[in-house]
């Protein structure tokens, strides 16, 4: 798996992970992996909320520590700068500030919290999934139209929640708000990513294998990988799950991205 970059990795710059930008390396040689996208959080917030931690300094540390990777790095591994923004639609005008003042070479488009309130934090057994499923849908759709990504990251990201809560919910393909979102991302050219995440969760893939064939049916053609690692023994996690996946939805493709352009590698 070479060739395949893993376009999803956390280190402890963002505030859930403790790995190391060593360890990160060591692994990535070790594994034989050719490249991988730094994707540190920053989540945005609704209202007058001001976070604690991110802000502009966050991002100018992270910028920092990430020029003193590349200055140092002793393999041949080859490290991107990216992000995940949570809910930039929230603030576009920030977050396009910051897409502008930063060299990102990829952006993850992603909703972590609805009314600023992490998905983690619902309770799956009383709240109304089809209400939950439409605004999760409207925030992504307003993160699309805003141009403020490259790829949608996990793109059904609260069944990864509802299933620890031993809730299974299935996006269904004749979801509306799912198709608009796909269509507008398609026609906006931003990508998906299959994040793998899922499957140590034991719920598959993000997004399943239904919606993927889907996105392909819609000329959906950007498509990365992602192992949303918070350690680095989770580096290209699952990825011959996420391959599988690939095969049978009938691509041949996964994209990498440099400077926010994508480029397609033969799988
Ligand atoms: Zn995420
Ligand atoms: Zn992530």
């Amino acid at each position: 798996m070479r060739n395949i970059p893993d376009y999803h990795v956390h280190s402890s710059v963002s505030p859930d992970s403790h790995e190391s930008y060593s360890n990160i390396l060591n692994i990535a040689q070790k594994n034989n992996l050719s490249e991988l996208m730094l994707t540190e959080h920053f989540e945005f917030f609704s209202g007058s909320y001001k976070s604690p931690k991110f802000h502009e300094e966050y991002l100018d540390n992270y910028y920092t520590e990430y020029c003193l990777l590349k200055q140092s790095n002793p393999t041949s591994v080859h490290v991107g700068f990216g992000i995940e923004f949570g809910q930039p639609h929230l603030q576009p005008e920030t977050a396009k500030k910051f897409l502008k003042k930063y060299p990102f070479d990829y952006v993850i488009g992603s909703c972590h919290k609805i009314d600023n309130i992490d998905l983690s934090m619902y309770n799956y057994r009383t709240i109304n999934i089809d209400r939950l499923c439409s605004t999760y849908f409207s925030n992504l759709l307003g993160i699309v139209e805003n141009h403020l990504c490259d790829c949608l990251g996990h793109l059904d990201l609260f069944k990864r929640y509802a299933a620890k809560q031993g809730i299974c919910i299935n996006i269904s393909c004749e979801n509306d708000y799912l198709q608009k979102v796909l269509e507008a991302a398609i026609s906006h050219g931003i990508g998906i990513e299959i994040n793998t995440s899922g499957v140590r969760y034991g719920i598959g893939c993000m997004p399943s294998l239904d919606v993927l064939k889907l996105y392909s049916q819609l000329h959906g053609e950007i498509i990365t990988l992602g192992s949303d690692a918070h350690s680095a023994s989770d580096l290209q996690r699952d990825f011959d799950v996420a391959l599988q996946y690939l095969k049978e939805a009938g691509f041949s493709y996964v994209a990498h991205y440099q400077n926010r352009t994508p480029k397609m590698i033969k799988i």
